[in-house]
């Protein structure tokens, strides 16, 4: 997480231990092609990309696969202005886009897949790799995915291709199949609360930040310092609770509210069904303990109604309709 090197025998990760043990047998065995890391938001991926680019580019290495975070190339990657490192991902993308026209982006299309193996077709400029990040990779429709399939089939010599995707399923499989795929798990919290501590977060509040980030050190790291988020994930478990507990009637307007609101922020409406997600979930370990049949049966309902709410999203259901129809399959609290 943070900006420097980690000085002599680690890498600056909090957790995925695992995944830092294979990279960095990578650095000094020397890395494949292509790589891809896989888990949801914020839990580490780019970092975890970017200090595998210092460790394989690193000047002076302190130790063996590990970078020294100090020296002029571990710099420059940290800043993103390294002639032997491009980052990719939906943000550029749609920047790029603009320029040229109005239509708003939601997939890595063709003609970035064109720029990436265009630019991984020169040799490095000065070091031993050329390696790329590629952010949102689930975002890639088939097409593009079939394009930059050419890529990984021939790369040249010196490339490194890092794909980092919230979900390697959505990937074809012929991509997965040519690529070391890293899983990435949630981090557990005293890993979480014992980073923000070495960052200079005070005990106590390192400990509610390292509880509500659900694993993941990328929010804990913005929580830690900004109030507000925090705070806004307090509202949005507050609300979804409310949602909940309404009647039948009102579970059916914020349905329809939601549905509406999904064509202009649907990331809004994703982390109100994770939130639904999270508290049907604490629901059913809870009445799992106390036996009562009844209300786990009504928490497995409402996971499943979730899930399938989920899925058609994916399939474009109209928005509203999939989400009237998961509240209609809660059991009502009331009765
Ligand atoms: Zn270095």
């Amino acid at each position: 997480m943070s900006d420097s090197g980690a000085g002599d025998g680690t890498w600056p990760i909090w957790g995925h231990s695992h995944a830092v043990r294979e990279l960095k047998a990578a650095v000094t065995r020397g890395p494949h092609h292509a790589y891809i890391v896989s888990g949801y938001q914020q839990l580490g991926k780019r970092t975890l990309a970017i200090a595998f680019a210092q460790a394989l580019l690193c000047t002076d290495p302190p130790n063996p696969g590990v970078a020294c975070g100090a020296c002029r190339s571990c710099l420059r990657i940290t800043r993103g202005s390294h002639p032997d490192v491009s980052e990719w991902n939906l943000a550029l993308q749609q920047q790029v886009a603009e320029k040229s026209s109005t239509s708003r982006n939601l997939t890595l299309n063709i003609s970035t897949v064109r720029a990436i193996s265009a630019g991984l077709a020169l040799q490095p400029l000065e070091s031993r790799y050329r390696i790329v990040i590629v952010d949102d990779v689930e975002t890639m429709q088939e097409t593009a995915q079939e394009a930059f399939l050419k890529t990984l089939e021939e790369p040249p010599p010196y490339a490194v291709i890092i794909l980092l995707t919230s979900d390697s399923e959505l990937l074809l499989e012929t991509i997965r199949s040519r690529s070391t795929v890293i899983q990435l798990q949630p981090v557990p919290t005293a890993i979480i609360a014992e980073g923000l501590r070495s960052e200079g977060v005070e005990l106590e509040q390192a400990s509610v930040v390292a509880d509500a980030s659900e694993g993941r050190p990328g929010w804990a790291v913005r929580a830690a310092a900004d109030a507000t988020i925090l705070a806004e994930r307090r509202e949005l478990y507050t609300e979804t609770q409310r949602w909940i507990e309404a009647d039948r009637y009102n579970q059916l307007i914020e349905a329809t509210r939601l549905g509406e609101a999904f064509g202009k922020d649907r990331n809004a409406v994703y982390a109100r069904l994770a939130a639904l997600q999270h508290q049907w979930r604490n629901e059913l370990l809870t009445s799992l303990e106390s036996r009562s049949d009844d209300r786990s049966t009504a928490a497995l309902l409402a996971l499943k109604s979730i899930d399938t709410c989920f899925s058609d999203l994916d399939a474009n259901v109209r928005p509203k309709l999939a989400l009237q129809t998961m509240v209609l399959q809660w059991q009502s609290s009331q009765q």
